[in-house]
C-alpha cells in the first residue's frame, strides 16, 4: 500500500500511524483547479481533526487532547490568512510535548518575509502543490533558502506525465529532497470537472471509510513516475500515497479515536 524511494518525510510518519491530523485554516483559495475536492461553495472557517475552531489556542487544545505528533495545516490556501497561520503555529509549539508540523501550500502567497516568519514560528517544513501553478518551480526555489526540508505534493495527472518527469529531474537537480505524489480521486466535489477532461473513477464501491474513489489510470502514472524517479534521480526521495494508503490511514486514526474515547 506504501512505496516510495530513498526514505519517507519525516512528516508522514506520524500520519502513517494514525497519529496525525488536518488542520484545515481556511476554505478560501487563490486558485481553482479542476481536481479540487474543498467543499463547495466555499467557506472561511478553520476545522482541526473534524472540529471547527474560533481561537488558535483552541486548535492547540485539540491536538494535545488526542495526544496527536504530526499537524498538517492546509486549506484552501492557508497562506490568505498568514497571520492566522503564525497565530496557531505558535499555539501549537506552546504545546508541552514538540508535534510535527508541515503546511501545504499552492505557493502563490510564499513570499520571503512570510518564509521567513513561518521559519521563526517553528514551522517544520512546507509542501507546495505545483499542480496547481502548472508546475512552476519558482516558490519551491524561494523556499529552500528558508527551509531544508522543502517539499512538492502533488496529485498525479495521467495527462501531464511529460511534464512531470521534467519536474522530477528539476526538483532533483535542485536539491529538494521530497515528492510525494498522490492517487488522484474523485468525489462528489470534483467529479463533473473531472468527467469533462476524460477523467473517469474506476467504477469500484468507495473504499470504507472515504468518502472518495480512485481515478483509473492514476495509479498506473504514480508507478511509473515512481520507477522513473528511481532510475534518474540522484538524490530525491519519492513517497507514493494511494487512495489504500488513505483508507489504512483513516483506519487507524478511527481505532485511535475509538480507543481514546472508551479509556477517557
Ligand atoms: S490550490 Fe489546493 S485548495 Fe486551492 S483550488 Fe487548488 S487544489 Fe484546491
Amino acid at each position: 500500500m506504501t512505496l516510495y524511494t530513498r526514505r519517507l518525510p519525516p512528516g508522514c510518519l506520524g500520519c502513517l500511524g494514525g497519529r496525525g491530523t488536518n488542520l484545515y485554516v481556511t476554505g478560501l483559495c487563490t486558485r481553482d483547479c479542476f481536481f479540487c475536492f474543498n467543499d463547495k461553495p466555499r467557506s472561511d472557517e478553520t476545522v482541526v481533526h473534524g472540529i471547527r475552531v474560533e481561537r488558535p489556542e483552541d486548535a492547540a487544545e485539540i491536538v494535545r487532547r488526542f495526544r496527536l505528533r504530526s499537524v498538517g495545516i492546509s486549506g484552501g490556501e492557508p497562506l490568505m490568512f498568514a497571520e492566522r497561520v503564525l497565530g496557531i503555529l505558535r499555539a501549537l509549539r506552546a504545546l508541552p510535548e514538540r508535534v510535527r508540523i508541515d503546511l501545504y501550500t499552492n505557493g502563490d502567497r510564499a513570499t520571503e518575509p512570510t518564509l521567513a516568519s513561518l521559519k521563526e514560528a517553528g514551522l517544520d517544513s512546507v509542501r507546495f502543490n505545483l499542480a496547481a501553478n502548472g508546475y512552476d518551480t519558482t516558490p519551491v526555489r524561494r523556499c529552500l533558502r528558508f527551509f531544508t526540508e522543502t517539499t512538492v505534493e502533488i496529485p498525479v495527472i495521467p495527462a501531464d506525465m511529460p511534464r512531470l518527469k521534467e519536474m522530477v529531474l528539476e526538483l532533483d537537480a535542485l536539491g529538494v529532497p521530497f515528492l510525494n505524489i498522490h492517487e488522484l480521486f474523485s468525489c462528489c466535489e470534483n467529479r463533473a470537472r473531472l468527467a469533462a477532461k476524460g477523467l473517469a473513477d474506476k467504477g469500484q464501491p468507495p473504499p470504507e471509510h472515504l468518502l472518495w474513489r480512485p481515478v483509473a489510470e492514476s495509479e498506473e502514472a504514480a508507478l511509473e513516475l515512481l520507477l522513473f524517479a528511481l532510475e534518474n534521480a540522484r538524490t530525491l526521495s519519492v513517497y507514493y500515497c494511494s487512495t489504500a494508503t488513505q483508507e489504512m490511514i483513516s483506519r487507524r486514526g478511527l481505532r485511535r479515536r475509538r480507543r481514546l474515547a472508551s479509556s477517557s
